[in-house]
């Protein structure tokens, strides 16, 4: 038995907490390869110590030095140590990598030494090797070489019954150091687990797994026991963040299952996240998502069914501009795009319209801002007739208009959007519906 376990920021947080990850590593002789983030949050108001490390890039590139921010950082390690009472000489490591720092130039490098950092540390915690992420994980261009990757790892872990590898970055095809984006050491825990066939990919943090709706609207959701990986694709998708939505492609195509668990609860069930549709929540719906600030842009034109590729044209002009969209609503005659609002700063919404309206000579176009979006998702929606109805009904009971709705044919989703200021009210009542008032007919 092989679990790959990946620790959040918070779990590295700081000595104590460490230790707890020392302790929950120690408990089960499965949990044999670990990743591990920089050290994160202690309280509401710290500074994670990747944001440091970004302040620090700016300091080296101003004035060629580490100064301030790396103070802090230096801080946050040595306060580790001591607190574990380690024999480690964490001050020669902090100074040789300030160094490298130095050297480097580069904000991805500067990024990844948290990682490292901590990794180092923790390999010294449990007293097994470390493998530095900069040899085994390849990037090609943007992506991961795949290939290269899970041989390197493989390779490297060959014989080793533990082994730490140190999360968020790996190494571009010119050898330089390269991060994933943030939060990205998620990925790193699921490619190492993919690498290793690992029989789970265990991933720790600092809550019990996903809860059915955000707990900032609704105190106290309850909690998806099992999610297939396409609700969880979903529903990362739409805002649930506890974990990087890339991590799911390298275990999902090897059928390794997730574990979401929480450093500080280890004794939670947490949330399963495997392949099969149909041991997933075993309810109607899994979980409800959502996001604000969207602008649909909504063009009217008679006899549009009948025009052989009418919808290339609005759309090369979204890809001239680089946007994307994140839903495309159609009916007989119009055609709707919604786009996050943020894409459409800076006089580009203007630009747009005006080239889409020369392109595509619409009958009318409207565009209408402050949009947000509730995505409904669960498999059990397929087999239940009335879902719909049940969710559009909560919403009207809630005194709210449905904008925009959206369903894509494999029914694993219903997408809803209303006024941003009607967002938290309406997931209250599609909470209320398929959580509280209809668990039974659920
Ligand atoms: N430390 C990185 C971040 O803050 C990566 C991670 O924690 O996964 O984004």
């Amino acid at each position: 038995m092989i679990k790959v376990c990946k620790f959040g920021g918070t779990s590295m947080a700081d000595g104590i907490t460490t230790m707890r990850v020392k302790r929950i590593i120690d408990a089960d002789p499965a949990r044999r390869y670990i990743v591990v983030s920089a050290p994160g949050k202690r309280y509401s108001g710290d500074i994670k110590v990747t944001d440091l490390l970004y302040e620090t890039a700016r300091e080296v590139k101003e004035g060629g030095h580490v100064g301030d921010a790396y103070a802090r950082v230096a801080a946050r390690y040595r306060a580790v140590v001591r607190e574990m009472d380690l024999a480690f000489d964490i001050d020669a490591l902090i100074d040789e990598t300030a160094k490298d720092i130095e050297r480097e130039r580069s904000f991805d490098f500067a990024a990844s030494r948290g990682e490292y950092l901590a990794g180092r540390i923790m390999a010294a915690v449990l007293g097994i090797p470390f493998i530095d992420a900069r040899d085994v994980i390849k990037f090609k261009g943007e992506g991961l070489d795949e290939e290269k990757t899970y041989a390197l790892v493989r390779e490297a872990l060959k014989g080793k019954p533990r082994a730490i590898v140190a999360g968020f970055y790996g190494e571009d095809e010119r050898g330089r150091v390269k991060t994933f984006s943030r939060g990205g050491s998620d990925i790193t825990g699921a490619v190492v687990a993919r690498a290793v066939g690992a029989d789970e990919y265990e991933n720790w943090t600092d809550v019990s797994g996903f809860l059915a709706c955000d707990p900032r609207i609704v105190p106290s959701p309850v909690g998806i026991g099992t999610l297939s990986y396409k609700e969880l694709r979903e529903l990362s998708y739409m805002g649930a963040n506890v974990l990087h939505a890339e991590a799911v492609y390298p275990v999902r195509e090897a059928n390794i299952p997730i574990r979401i668990l929480n450093t500080f609860r280890p004794e939670d069930a947490g949330t399963r996240i495997v392949a099969a549709e149909d041991v997933a929540s075993g309810r109607t719906v899994t979980g409800i998502a959502g996001k604000k600030n969207f602008t649909v842009i909504f063009i009217e034109k008679t006899r549009m069914n009948e025009m052989s590729g009418f919808a290339l044209l609005p759309l090369e002009v979204l890809k001239r501009y680089g946007l994307s969209f994140e839903h495309m609503p159609s009916g007989i005659d119009s055609l709707s795009f919604v786009i996050e609002s943020s894409q459409l700063e800076g006089g580009v919404r203007e630009k747009v319209l005006e080239e889409i309206r020369l392109a595509v000579q619409p009958d009318r176009m409207k565009v209408i801002e402050g949009i947000a979006l509730l995505a409904v998702v669960g498999h059990g929606m397929k087999e239940k007739v009335g879902t719909a109805a049940r969710l559009f009904e909560a919403i009207a009971r809630a005194g709210v208009n449905v904008r925009l709705i959206d369903q894509a044919s494999s029914e694993l989703n219903i997408i809803v959007g209303v006024d941003n200021e009607n967002y938290e009210r309406s997931i209250k009542a599609v909470y209320e519906e398929f959580f509280v008032r209809g668990d039974a007919k659920s």
